[in-house]
Order: C-alpha cells, then sequence, then structure tokens
C-alpha cells in the first residue's frame, strides 16, 4: 500500500502525536521517521508537562499550553489503557524557585500579567521560603521562594513516544523508516519520496523537525527554526523525596533524578559542557542541599527546534492544501492538543483554525 489519507513526515513528539490522533479520527496515516540516527529532540527532553510562564507575552499560547495540560489526564489514561504502557505521568502543580529577592519580585510580577491575561483560567501561588518548606522540607536556605501552578505535571518522555507510536500502529498506522528526501504536489496529491520510494497522499504534515525548514518550501511554506542546545544531567536513584515537578529538578518514578537545564548556542552540536553541568548541579544543590553527595550518572545534550520569538508554529499551505507544517519546542506539553485537536481538523480537511492564525510563520514576513 502506498496511497494514503495523510502521510506524516516526522515521528518526534510531535509527529507522533498528530498521527496517532489522525488514526484515532480514522484516517489511513503513514509516519515516515528517519530513525534513531537523526536528531530528534523527543529522546533528550526533561518530561514536564509545564503551564507557568509559557506564553507570558502571548495569551493565544498560554491559553492553547493550559488547554493541552488539562485533557492530559484522560490523554494519558487512553493511551495507556490502548496500549498497556505506563507512562509514569503525574500533575500534581509544579513549582518554579527563585534563588533571590529580584528573582522573586519578577516571576511574582510574569505569573500576575500570566494571570491577567487569562480570564481567570489560570490561578498560581507565591510562596516564601517558610511556607515552601511546609511541602518541600528539603528546600535549602538559599532559595527565597517559589512559584506554583497546580497544572504542571511530568511524565516519562520517552514512554510517551513509545506509546504513541505503538498506539498508532495498533490503530493500524504504517510507520516506515526513511527519511524523506524530497516531496511535491500536483493534482491534489503529494507524491513523498525516499531514497527507494514514493507514497502518495491528499494530505502532508511536516512534523521533522530541523528538516522541516528545507521540506516546507517545496509545499509553499516556510518554517524558519533554529537549535538551542539544552543539557540535562541524571542521577542515581534516591529514595522519593520530591512529590511535585519543578523547572530545574524533577525525580522520576524509578527515583533517579532529571537536573537542567540549559539554554546554549552551539549550532548543531549535540555535546555536553562541563561549565554547563557544574552550573546546572550547583543550582539544583543550592535548591536541594540534600542532593550534595547524589551521584550523578549521566548527562547529554539535545536540541530545542527554537523560533526567535520562542513560539510555535501551526500553518497550512495556501498554495498547496492539504499542506501543514508544525513546529514547537513544547513538544511533551503540547501532545494532547497536537492528537485531539490538531489531527481532528486536518482529518476533516479543515484549516487550522482561527485561534492558532497567529502562529502562523507568516508573522516572520515583516
Ligand atoms: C533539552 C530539552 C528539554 C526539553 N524539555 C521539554 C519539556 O520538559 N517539556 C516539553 O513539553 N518539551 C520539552 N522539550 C521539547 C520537546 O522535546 C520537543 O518539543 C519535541 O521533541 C519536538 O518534537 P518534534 O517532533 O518537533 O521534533 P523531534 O523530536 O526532533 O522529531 C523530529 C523527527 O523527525 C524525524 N525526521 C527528521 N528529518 C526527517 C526526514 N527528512 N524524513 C523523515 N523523518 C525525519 C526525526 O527522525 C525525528 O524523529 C525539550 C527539548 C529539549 C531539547
Amino acid at each position: 500500500m502506498n496511497n494514503f489519507d495523510t502521510i506524516v513526515i516526522g515521528g518526534g513528539l510531535i509527529g507522533a502525536s498528530v498521527a496517532y490522533g489522525l488514526s484515532r479520527s480514522g484516517q489511513r496515516v503513514a509516519m515516515f521517521d528517519e530513525g534513531d540516527n537523526a536528531i530528534r529532540a523527543a529522546r533528550g527532553n526533561f518530561g514536564l508537562i509545564w503551564v507557568q510562564g509559557k506564553g507570558v507575552n502571548s495569551p493565544a499560547y498560554a491559553a492553547w499550553t493550559r488547554k493541552s495540560a488539562q485533557q492530559w489526564p484522560d490523554f494519558s489514561k487512553e493511551l495507556t489503557e490502548l496500549t498497556g504502557i505506563d507512562l509514569a505521568f503525574e500533575q500534581n502543580g509544579g513549582f518554579d524557585f527563585c534563588l533571590n529577592n529580584d528573582e522573586y519580585t519578577s516571576r511574582q510580577a510574569l505569573m500576575e500579567k500570566m494571570a491577567a491575561d487569562s480570564s481567570g483560567e489560570f490561578s498560581f501561588e507565591m510562596l516564601n521560603n517558610h511556607e515552601l518548606k511546609k511541602i518541600l522540607p528539603e528546600v535549602g536556605p538559599s532559595v527565597t521562594g517559589a512559584s506554583f501552578s497546580k497544572l504542571d505535571g511530568h511524565i516519562n518522555p520517552l514512554l510517551l513516544l513509545k506509546a504513541l507510536h505503538k498506539a498508532f500502529k495498533q490503530l493500524g498506522g504504517m510507520v516506515l523508516s526513511e527519511a524523506v528526501v524530497d516531496l511535491n504536489y500536483a493534482d491534489k496529491t503529494f507524491k513523498v519520496n525516499t531514497n527507494s520510494q514514493t507514497h502518495e497522499s491528499g494530505k502532508v504534515v511536516l512534523a521533522a523537525g530541523f528538516s522541516n525548514k528545507t521540506l516546507a518550501p517545496k509545499v509553499g511554506l516556510s518554517v524558519p527554526v533554529y537549535p538551542q542546545r539544552g543539557e540535562i544531567l541524571v542521577t542515581e536513584k534516591i529514595k522519593p523525596f520530591l512529590r511535585h515537578p519543578t523547572g530545574l529538578v524533577r525525580q522520576t518514578h524509578e527515583g533517579g533524578l532529571m537536573l537542567g537545564d540549559s539554554h546554549e548556542d552551539v549550532g548543531f552540536d549535540e555535546g555536553t559542557n562541563m561549565n554547563e553541568i557544574q552550573q546546572i548541579a550547583k543550582r539544583a544543590i543550592a535548591i536541594f542541599p540534600c542532593l550534595e553527595n547524589v551521584k550523578m550518572i549521566r548527562a547529554w545534550g539535545s536540541l530545542r527546534v527554537l523560533t526567535k520569538d520562542g513560539l510555535p508554529i501551526y500553518d497550512h499551505s495556501n498554495s498547496c492544501p492539504g499542506a501543514y507544517a508544525f513546529s514547537s519546542h513544547s513538544g511533551v506539553t503540547l501532545s494532547t492538543v497536537h492528537a485531539l485537536d490538531i489531527a481532528s481538523c486536518i482529518a476533516r480537511d479543515d484549516l487550522l483554525p482561527s485561534s492558532l492564525t497567529c502562529f502562523s510563520a507568516k508573522r516572520f514576513d515583516v
């Protein structure tokens, strides 16, 4: 079979979420993925479902993020029931720490703005060190305080990716482990080429991370993205002490801690840097002094797929109707809206909803 309703290019978190959602809507779908050697943000992320601080200058993005977070409990249940994979999903609220008064004051202002822009949909709390210690007794004296949002949560992102692929295949989706090298559009049909074969479809979804940049112009779209490295440290497993995810430290359900995260402009270098590793570890120990003697067992660098303004790209093509392009650096958090809202829109052959128009890459044309 090489004729599909929709071909999804890219099997990372965005592609797999959309592909799963399309199969769920009864579409015949093929998902092409370059494979494990590709640069893949989905393999290196922190696993947060994170609302606080997202979209502070874009109420539309904040609302989109909130919607996704609200859909997470049912979505996680659905994926687990379908695949038998426990995603280690937890959503009991998250903290973002401030290590001095300036950080605390600007954090509070940022959260107040988010709440004010949300028409009552977003609420938060600011806690000082004393209040924080009642919930997280291990917090150190150099923490001034923290913001708390009850919508924040976390998940095992590798199990999420595995579950999305498994669920997609269970619903009849086809995964093709080959890179797409070319695509074109004629007579209402997309022709998608790998080095060995050509497949056809009525619609195509570009979700290929950085490759979107080269594939998009072939269907009248543009995806101006650039890499930004984030490094993450993983420690040995220790006794559970952290019952909430935080922006910099989270304890996985197996007991290991993940510490993050840096923001480095190093091109396509996925390596690690000892200075950054030290900074991440120092900050984590300042927050939780009990981590001082915990062994770090590995670290990795992974590349965020970023736009200049940090907001996602959701676009459809006017010259090649049926072509869509998506890019976001919150692929875990937004997995539910990609699988449920975006996919059902594509399945109905609709244009993207007007609430997403502001995320068209045309905003960079001015
Ligand atoms: C350090 C770090 C921490 C992060 N933490 C979080 C977090 O806590 N929460 C959160 O929500 N998000 C987080 N993210 C972001 C999240 O990982 C990404 O948003 C998400 O992985 C992006 O998914 P994607 O599908 O666009 O890209 P990718 O995951 O990069 O997937 C792209 C896929 O396309 C395939 N591909 C590429 N070219 C081709 C081609 N020509 N043909 C076929 N296939 C192709 C690749 O094989 C790859 O699988 C983090 C990212 C990083 C780097």
